[in-house]
């Protein structure tokens, strides 16, 4: 660029103005942004977020703990116990997953039998400490009672490509 070319832009503010042109422009252009956390984008069927144990309208728990979950998973964040119950069925003692470990692949909820465990659609299980990530059989039924009906909806949506 010559001396003159760049004396013109410098004495004209060339450069100022087409970069106040160019933000005048997208000031009436529809917004790439939302407004997080007040707005949310759009979740896929297939999202892999926070997991959840779910159970039967009735109340009972899918899961009849086979441990193929357990078996699967790549980072060894699953820990079962499990023991008969009285009437004969196998129900888990202990279900703890390591959020801390786990790495979301979703082999988990692929390979339940029950679809017992699946990722559900909640992103937003931020913690101040590593122990809150340690999940035991509690909290996960818990996030399986609070996100049954979208989770539910998401399976179904999803169940033709399965
Ligand atoms: S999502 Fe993957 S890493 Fe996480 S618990 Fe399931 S199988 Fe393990
Ligand atoms: S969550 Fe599913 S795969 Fe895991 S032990 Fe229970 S029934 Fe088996």
């Amino acid at each position: 660029m010559s001396v003159i070319t760049r004396a013109i832009r410098t004495v004209f503010l060339l450069e100022l103005l087409r970069g106040m042109s160019m933000t005048f422009r997208y000031l009436f252009r529809k917004r790439q942004t939302i407004n997080y956390p007040f707005e949310k984008g759009p979740l896929s069927p297939r999202f892999r977020g926070e997991h959840a144990l779910r159970r039967y309208p009735n109340g009972e728990e899918r899961c009849i703990a086979c441990k193929l979950c357990e078996a699967v998973c790549p980072a060894q964040a699953i820990v079962i116990e499990s023991e008969p119950r009285e009437d004969g069925s196998r129900r888990t003692t202990r279900y703890d997953i390591d959020m801390t470990k786990c790495i979301y692949c979703g082999l988990c909820e692929e390979a339940c039998p029950v679809d017992a465990i699946v990722e559900g659609p909640n992103f937003e299980f931020a913690t101040e400490t590593r122990e809150e990530l340690y999940y035991n059989k509690d909290k996960l039924l818990a996030n399986g009672d609070r996100w049954e009906a979208e989770i539910a909806a998401n399976l179904k949506a999803d169940a033709k490509y399965r």
